[in-house]
Parts: structure tokens; sequence; C-alpha cells
């Protein structure tokens, strides 16, 4: 099996990809609910941009809206911090309710952490989380040997997330298409992209594919499973 562990909206795929779906917000949430099938998983989640546009009772009723669907999810994602594009610390206080609440039902976290690697990790060093860390574009000296780390599709074009892949250690890597928000070769990713990202995985490991695809999804069923 492929694993495309961070993409958003997915409604079909090949039968030989796994692929979860993020949730952003209430409405994406429910959308990822309602998309769950054979082979496509539902994370729920409130992504910093959106969780900073709500009042408080706006973030409850996320969280209780997740709460109500622990059973149908397999973790809480998509989370973080984004000082990128908005320096708002209020996405701190969201981001700690979030690990709260994934600790409170059980559940790994999938981490976004542009523009914020350092103060997403001084957070997630409170909590006792299985973790993993999307599209991680911060110090690679800041990479915590504990946790996963997906991969995006980019590895295949971009020397940063290259070096990203050769860091990490192999049982710690899983893969992403984080589609449809990526370009790709010049077009929107989709899952079936993490082929060719596990291709370059391998080459870089040094590790057959083969090897390099059941390892990868030996990672998948240790940190996500139902
Ligand atoms: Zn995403």
């Amino acid at each position: 099996m492929f694993v495309d562990v961070h993409a958003h909206d997915c409604n079909n795929v090949s039968k030989n990809i796994l692929v979860v779906n993020n949730g952003l917000d209430l409405e994406s949430n429910k959308r990822c609910l309602e998309l769950k099938n054979k082979n496509i998983r539902c994370a729920m989640g409130l992504y910093p941009l959106e969780g900073i546009k709500l009042n408080e009772d706006g973030i409850d009723e996320n969280i209780d809206f997740i709460k109500l669907h622990r059973n149908d999810i397999i973790a809480i994602g998509e989370i973080g911090l984004d000082f990128k594009f908005n320096k708002d610390k209020r996405q701190i206080d969201i981001f700690n309710k979030m690990l709260e609440l994934a600790e409170e039902i059980k559940k790994p976290v999938i981490v976004h952490s542009r523009g914020a690697e350092k103060e997403v990790l001084d957070v997630l060093k409170r909590f006792d989380l299985n973790v993993i860390m999307h599209c991680f574009s911060g110090d690679l000296n800041l990479i915590n040997k504990k946790y996963y780390y997906s991969i995006p599709v980019s590895v295949v074009e971009r020397k940063w997330v290259q070096e990203l892949a050769r860091k990490v250690d192999v049982s710690r890597i899983l893969t992403e298409s984080d589609s449809p928000y990526v370009i790709f070769k010049k077009r929107k990713s989709k899952p079936e992209d993490v082929k060719e990202a596990l291709k370059k995985i391998s080459e870089i490991k040094e590790i057959n594919l083969e090897k390099t695809k059941s390892t990868i999804f030996a990672n998948y069923n240790l940190i996500l499973h139902e």
C-alpha cells in the first residue's frame, strides 16, 4: 500500500493508496466524514489560520464535533501554528486546546508548523503524544527522533525536502501529497504523486523501492492504526 497521510477533500483514489483527509474547520471536518471509504480515512482538526477567525464558542463547537466523532477519525489534524501568514499569538491557545483534545481522546496529531517550527516543538514538548510533523521546513537540527515526518511530494523537485528525507530515519518517514494545495510539476498535487515521492525517498535512503514502501506502510500502521 502507498500512503498519503496528509490530503484535503480527496474523494476518489486508486485502491493501492491509503489517503488521510485532514479537516481544517467545522465545514471541512464534516466533509471529511462524508468522504470516508475503504481507502480514505478521516482526520479532524482546526487549522491555525481558520481557528483565529473564530470566537471561543466557535472553537468549542469544533472540539465538541470532533469528540462526538472520535470513533470515525484516526488522528487530530490539521492543527499547529502558522506565523508565516499570521503572527496572532492566539494560535498558541488554540493549538494547546487541540493537543489537550488529542490527549483526551487518545489520537495522534498531524502538525503544521510553517514559520513557527521552534514554537510548535516547544508546545509539543509539554504533551505525551504521537506526532506527525507535516511538511516540516524548519532547521534540521530541530528534528525530534521520536516524531514521524511526512515527506511532501515536492521531494521529487526540491532540495530542502530531499535534505529532510535524508536526515529523518526511515523508521519515522511517511509520505503526503497535501493535495490539492501544493503545486507539483506545475499542476495541483494529487495522492497518486506519493508514488513518485516514494521512489525519490528510496533513492535518497539507498534502500530498494519495495523495502521503502513496506517500511512506510508499517510506519503508517504503527502510528495511524484504526
Ligand atoms: Zn494541509
